[in-house]
């Protein structure tokens, strides 16, 4: 596989990143992951916007222009013969030649790797017409989770605990009431409403989700932006999930309570449908 370290196009056992690197060190990175159907990039417009977002959160400047990430991305897409799969993109605030609680100066490079992933027929992965079974964990993440950093355990605990729960994700709980899901923006359909939990610090605002809300609308279905509880997502008729690399992806039971007849719902059902459509026409 090719990947992309610091300007240059390499085999992946010849890219190197420093030890003293603040994103190993420290996890002071960001990262965006945008999906590639049909050898085109899904919605790269809005994974660069947010990764300016992140960058800005936390002080960063942006490394490459927007033709230049685009560039990258192509290439990546291109020498690596992807069709269906997601190009990986990561910058951190590089190599202070020391570890430092303190930020190094602003002119220390920063760290910028790209990769790609190759998942053919990830549009049609049989789990979209099974449905997830989720279970829900406490959310004890830091409180700035809209920054999209690489700091990740806490998600990958979780994801580890619902697997040996039985379950395929956890949706995370903060207060009493349902944050998102481990990678994914979380939703509950009743009586026709789509409620998802509204934007702020506490969760990611999700690409996905912000297109999904969009086409929603578009094809007036209610949309109700909320937090809920557990209890109402378990009495929910139906539920799903949003992401970049899963799109929509339908939930059929939570904590072992199945949702409505325990078969993927019909809302999204049509809403992977909508996007996955609206989304490829879009796609650069
Ligand atoms: N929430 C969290 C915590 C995530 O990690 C992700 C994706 O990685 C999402 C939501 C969905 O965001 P997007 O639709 O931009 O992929």
């Amino acid at each position: 596989r090719t990947v992309y370290v610091n300007g240059e196009y390499l085999p992946e056992d010849e890219a190197k990143v420093s030890i003293f690197d603040r994103g190993f060190l420290m996890a002071d990175g960001v990262y965006e992951v945008t999906s590639v159907l049909d050898g085109k990039l899904i919605d790269f417009g809005g994974h660069l916007a947010r990764l300016n977002r992140s960058l800005t959160a936390l002080g960063m400047p942006d490394p490459l222009s927007e033709a230049e990430w685009l560039d990258v991305h192509r290439q990546l897409v291109d020498k690596n013969g992807i069709t269906d799969g997601m190009v990986y993109l990561q910058v951190t605030r590089g190599n202070p030649g020391d570890r430092d609680f303190v930020y190094p100066p602003a002119d220390t490079p920063q760290t910028v790797v790209l990769f790609t992933q190759s998942k053919p027929g990830m549009a049609d992965i049989p789990q979209a017409r099974t449905g997830l079974k989720v279970v829900t964990i406490d959310d004890i993440r830091w409180g700035r989770r809209d920054i999209k950093t690489v700091q990740l355990l806490y998600p990958s605990m979780a994801k580890m605990e619902a697997k040996a729960r039985g379950a395929d994700d956890a949706w995370l709980v903060q207060d009493g009431k349902v944050t998102e899901g481990t990678s994914n923006n979380a939703y509950i359909v009743k009586d026709g409403k789509i409620i998802t939990r509204d934007l702020s610090h506490d969760i990611l605002h999700g690409i996905t989700r912000a297109a999904v809300l969009r086409f929603a609308r578009e094809a007036q279905m209610q949309v109700e932006e909320r937090s809920f509880t557990p209890d109402e997502a378990r009495e929910a008729d139906e539920a799903f999930v949003t992401s970049a690399s899963t799109f929509v992806m339908p939930v059929v039971e939570i904590d072992g309570v199945p949702l409505g007849d325990g078969r993927p719902g019909r809302v999204a059902a049509r809403l992977r449908e909508v996007y996955l459509d609206e989304m490829r026409k879009a796609a650069v």
